[in-house]
């Protein structure tokens, strides 16, 4: 029923020639491509540093639960750009979980084995 789909496979028959270069707009690079589609990926949250949000989370490095939220699975802890923490407070989670490395509530390093 669409026939819109058939219109950029004008010339499919002559496949061989793809490889060929001579065309050079045939050329198709998908990570490239796949990058400059979306400039913003995802659903674009506002980031908002959750302990000026909420005064009851206190950071404390006795509560890994809490910091285990801004490392990553491999164990480290998530930059302020990506974690939205103010400056402050991520000076204190950092403290906080570099306490909480150092008493094996958190892990230093997650290796895949
Ligand atoms: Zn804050």
């Amino acid at each position: 029923m669409s026939d819109d789909t058939r219109d950029i496979n004008d010339d499919t028959d002559s496949s061989e020639g793809n490889r060929g270069g001579r065309g050079g707009k045939q050329i198709v690079r998908p990570v490239i491509r796949m990058l400059g589609k979306s400039p913003s990926r995802g659903v674009a949250r506002r980031k908002v540093c959750r302990f000026c949000l909420d005064a009851t989370a206190v950071l404390d490095y006795k509560n890994p639960q809490l910091l285990k939220s801004f490392i990553t699975d491999r164990g480290k802890i998530t930059p302020r750009r990506v974690s939205g923490n103010c400056a402050k407070h991520q000076r204190a989670l950092a403290l906080a979980i570099r306490r909480a490395r150092m008493i094996s509530l958190l892990p230093f390093a997650v290796t895949g084995r």
